[in-house]
Formats: structure tokens, C-alpha cells, sequence
């Protein structure tokens, strides 16, 4: 499959100069996104995954199917404020802005085998804390797994020795 095709590029959004890309179209085709999903679910089926962890917001449209379609649990990670419960923070750089990240303190338990899903890998900035926030609970990452990875930003390189994969590469 050609996924370069089902997935939009939008020029100037959200901000002039950067070219978006759109993965809606890519979930509005339903075999599409499916076929997506069972290939990723097949690549980490035996990796003994405890939990998928995926940011806000698209990585829940690709972390929860994967969690659900390997029997595992998800673990969302979100920005500041919106989990109810106790959390842990920390501070990130986006390609256009800054934020912070938040996980709840019990989502994860030491030794937890945890798998990172988002959608695209930009800076790795949005992942490095994904990272930090996961190793704070005592989670050890199996890896990252995106479907897109802007390669000219270099985000793998922020995110140390951990196993990255991406479907397409811009
Ligand atoms: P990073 O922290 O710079 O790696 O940015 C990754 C995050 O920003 C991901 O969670 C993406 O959802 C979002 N993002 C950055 N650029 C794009 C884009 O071109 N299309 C869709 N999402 C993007």
C-alpha cells in the first residue's frame, strides 16, 4: 500500500511555511486505517507489550486501535490540566510552540514493557517527554512507532538508543 497517497498535505497550517500533513483522509478510508492498524498490531504482537502510550491527540487515534488490537492496555498522555488525577509534568518544544505533557502517576507500574504510538515524528520533542514521563513511572520503552517521520527534523536523534519505526518518511 501507498500511504503517501492517502495522507494530505496541507501548505501553510498552522502556521506559514509549514507544510502539514493530514492524516484524515487517511482515517476517513476505513480499509485504509485498518490495514494500518493490523500491521502495526502484527509487527508488535510479540514483542511483549504491556501498554501502548500514545500523546494527545492523534496519537490516541493510532495508539488506542493498536493497545486494543494487541489486548493491552493504553495509556493516554495528554497536555497539563486535562487528567483528573494525580500526574507528573513535564515541559516540551513543539515544531510551533511549547507545551507541557502529563500522565497519570498510576497509569504505569516499574518494569511495565510500554510501546509509544503517534502519528507523525516531527522534532521528537513531543516523544522525548512522552519518553521522560514513561521512565519516571519506572516503564521500560519497547520503542516508538509512527506512521509518518518528517526525517530533515532529525527527531530520532533526541530520542536516544530507543527502537523508532515510521510507515512513510518525508
Ligand atoms: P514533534 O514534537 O516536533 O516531534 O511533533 C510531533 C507532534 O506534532 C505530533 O504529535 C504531531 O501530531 C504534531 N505535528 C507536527 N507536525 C505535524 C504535521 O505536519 N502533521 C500532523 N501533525 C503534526
Amino acid at each position: 500500500m501507498n500511504l503517501k497517497e492517502h495522507i494530505r498535505v496541507i501548505p501553510d497550517f498552522p502556521q506559514p511555511g509549514i507544510r502539514f500533513k493530514d492524516i484524515t483522509t487517511l482515517l476517513n478510508n476505513g480499509p485504509v486505517y485498518k490495514e494500518v492498524i493490523d500491521h502495526l498490531a502484527q509487527r508488535y504482537r510479540d514483542s511483549g507489550i504491556d501498554l501502548v502510550a500514545g500523546p494527545e491527540a492523534r496519537g490516541f487515534v493510532i495508539g488506542a486501535p493498536l493497545a486494543y488490537a494487541l489486548g493491552v492496555g493504553f495509556v493516554p498522555i495528554r497536555k497539563s490540566g486535562k487528567l483528573p488525577g494525580e500526574t507528573i509534568e513535564v515541559g516540551y518544544d513543539l515544531e510551533y510552540g511549547k507545551d507541557k505533557l502529563a500522565i497519570h502517576k498510576d497509569a504505569i507500574r516499574p518494569g511495565q514493557r510500554v510501546l509509544i504510538a503517534d502519528d507523525l515524528l516531527a522534532t521528537g520533542g513531543t516523544i522525548a517527554s512522552t519518553l521522560q514521563l514513561i521512565r519516571q513511572l519506572g516503564g521500560d520503552v519497547v520503542g516508538a512507532t509512527f506512521l509518518i517521520e518528517l526525517s530533515y527534523l532529525n527527531g530520532r536523534e533526541k530520542l536516544g538508543g530507543i527502537e523508532i519505526e515510521s510507515l512513510v518518511q518525508y
